[in-house]
C-alpha cells in the first residue's frame, strides 16, 4: 500500500533523534540553532539613558515658574554618572549617556535658545516640557534574567547583537548533521568534463549541496555507477560516522535500479518505498540500527528537489531542534486541472499582491526532468490528491524554496 503524503511524513519525522549539542564561539554561530536560553544579564537598558542631545533638568523647577538654565557640567555617553548640584541649574547631555542624579528630565536642543550670562553659558526653554521626557529608563524593556532568545531559535542577524549585548560570547547549539550525498547512474559525468551524447553532468548533488549551504551544512558526495556490487562495497565503508544519507537515482522500477536491495543487503530497515506524490513517487526511506537515515530520492532533479524540501529539510530541522517553520499559503492564480490520484507538487512563483493575499503563479513545467522550470519558480504549491480540479483563487499551501 502506497503511503499518503502525510503519513510518509510522519514516518519519516518520527525517526528524528537529536544530533547533540557542542559550544561555539557567538561570532561563529550564525545560521546555527540555539540549544539553551539567552538571559539578559542586566535590564535593558541598564541604566537611566539619554535618548536625545540636550539638557537634564530637575522637573520641579518648571513648578517654581523657571525656564532658564545655567549649565554646570556635560554628562557624556561613557562618562560615569554626574550629579546636578544646584537643582534650578542644568547638565549637559548627550544621547546614550547616563542620566545626572538629581535631574529627571531632558530638553532637546531644538527646544532650547543659547545665551551666555556673565561668562556662564545658559539656555531657555521655548517649548513645554513633559515630566520624564526623552528617558529611557532602566529595565523598561527588558528586566535582568528575562528569557532574550528562547532554545531552538535560529541565530540571525538579531540574535546575534543580542548575544553581543549580553555578553554570551559562547553558545551552545546544535551539531550538524554529518551529510553524505550519493549520486547514482552511468549516464552521470564530473561538471567539468563534457558529456558525450547519451551523459549528463552530475547536478542533483549540487542542488543539495546548495542546500544544505543556505542550512549552514557542509556535506560530502560521492558518484556511484548502477553496479550492484559497487554500490554496497562503497557504501558499506559510509556507514560509520554518518547521520545522513540523501541519494538520488535507481530506487524506480529500472532494470539497473539496484540501490533499494543493495540498502536492504546491507541491514538498512526500509521504513517505505513510493509515496503518492509527484513528483517523487519512488522515494524510498530508510534507516540503520545506530546508523544514518537514508533518504533515496528519485534522480529525476524536480523530484529530488520536492522531496529534499518536503521531507529532508524538516527531518534535519527538527533534528536540530529548530522550531518548525509556520506552514505558509497561497491562492492559485490560475484554475489547474490535475486527475490523478496524487499530491501535486506544483512549481509556482509567488506574488504578494497590496491587500496582503499571497498569488501563486503556476510555472511552466514540462514534467519532473525539467529542472530548469525550478529557476523560476519560488515554491512547490500542494495540490491534495482528493481533488482533481483547482479553481482560480483556491488557498494551498506551499513549500518554499526561495
Ligand atoms: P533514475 O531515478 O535513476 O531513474 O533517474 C531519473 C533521471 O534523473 C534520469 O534521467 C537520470 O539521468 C537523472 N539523474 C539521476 N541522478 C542525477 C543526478 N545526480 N544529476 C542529474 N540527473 C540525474
Ligand atoms: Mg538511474
Amino acid at each position: 500500500m502506497m503511503l499518503t503524503v502525510a503519513a510518509a511524513f510522519k514516518a519519516v519525522i518520527q525517526t528524528v533523534r537529536d544530533l547533540g549539542t557542542e559550544t561555539v564561539p557567538f561570532e561563529s554561530a550564525t545560521g546555527r540553532i540555539l540549544r539553551e536560553s539567552v538571559l539578559a544579564d542586566r535590564p535593558f537598558p541598564p541604566f537611566d539613558r539619554i535618548t536625545m542631545d540636550g539638557i537634564a533638568v530637575n522637573y520641579d523647577s518648571f513648578a517654581r515658574g523657571q525656564h532658564i538654565f545655567g549649565v554646570e557640567d556635560i554628562q557624556a555617553a561613557g562618562m560615569p554618572q554626574l550629579q546636578l548640584s544646584n537643582t534650578a541649574n542644568c547638565i549637559e547631555v548627550m544621547t546614550g549617556a547616563i542620566l545626572p542624579e538629581m535631574t529627571d528630565t531632558v530638553i532637546p536642543y531644538e527646544h532650547l535658545t543659547p545665551s551666555e550670562h556673565e561668562g556662564f553659558r545658559r539656555f531657555t526653554v521655548h517649548k513645554a516640557v513633559k515630566k520624564g521626557q526623552n528617558i529611557h529608563r532602566i529595565g523598561s524593556d527588558i528586566a535582568t534574567g528575562a528569557v532574550l532568545i528562547p532554545p531552538g531559535t535560529l541565530i540571525g542577524p538579531a540574535e546575534a547583537g543580542v548575544l553581543a549585548t549580553v555578553g554570551k560570547t559562547n553558545v551552545l547549539v546544535s551539531k550538524q548533521p554529518r551529510v553524505v550525498l550519493i549520486a547514482t547512474g552511468n549516464e552521470l559525468v564530473p561538471v567539468h568534463t563534457t558529456p558525450a551524447l547519451h551523459q549528463v553532468r552530475m547536478s542533483n548533488v549540487y542542488s543539495m549541496l546548495a542546500s544544505l549551504e543556505q542550512m549552514g551544512i557542509k556535506a560530502r558526495y560521492l558518484h556511484l555507477n548502477d553496479e550492484a556490487e559497487e554500490m554496497r562495497e562503497q557504501l558499506q565503508s559510509l556507514l560509520e560516522e554518518t547521520d545522513i544519507w540523501i541519494s538520488s537515482g535507481a530506487v524506480s522500477a529500472g532494470k539497473f535500479d539496484y540501490l533499494p536491495a543493495v540498502l536492504q543487503q546491507l541491514g538498512m530497515q526500509q521504513v517505505f518505498h513510493k509515496v503518492q506524490q509527484r513528483p517523487g513517487k519512488p522515494f524510498l526511506f530508510g534507516r540503520f540500527n545506530e546508523g544514518p537515515v537514508v533518504f533515496a530520492l528519485p534522480g529525476n532533479p524536480v523530484s529530488g528537489f520536492m522531496c529534499f524540501y518536503r521531507y529532508v529539510q524538516p527531518w534535519i530541522q527538527s533534528a536540530m531542534g529548530a522550531t518548525l517553520q509556520e506552514p505558509c499559503y497561497a491562492q492559485l492564480s490560475e484554475k489547474v486541472i490535475f486527475d490523478a490520484a496524487l499530491e501535486y507538487y506544483l512549481p509556482v512563483k509567488l506574488q504578494s499582491e497590496p491587500d496582503g493575499r499571497m498569488i501563486a503563479i503556476p510555472q511552466p513545467y514540462q514534467g519532473s526532468g525539467d529542472l530548469a522550470s525550478l529557476l523560476k519558480a519560488d515554491a512547490f504549491l500542494t495540490l491534495p490528491s482528493e481533488e482533481n480540479v483547482f479553481e482560480k483563487g483556491s488557498t494551498y499551501q506551499v513549500w518554499r524554496f526561495r
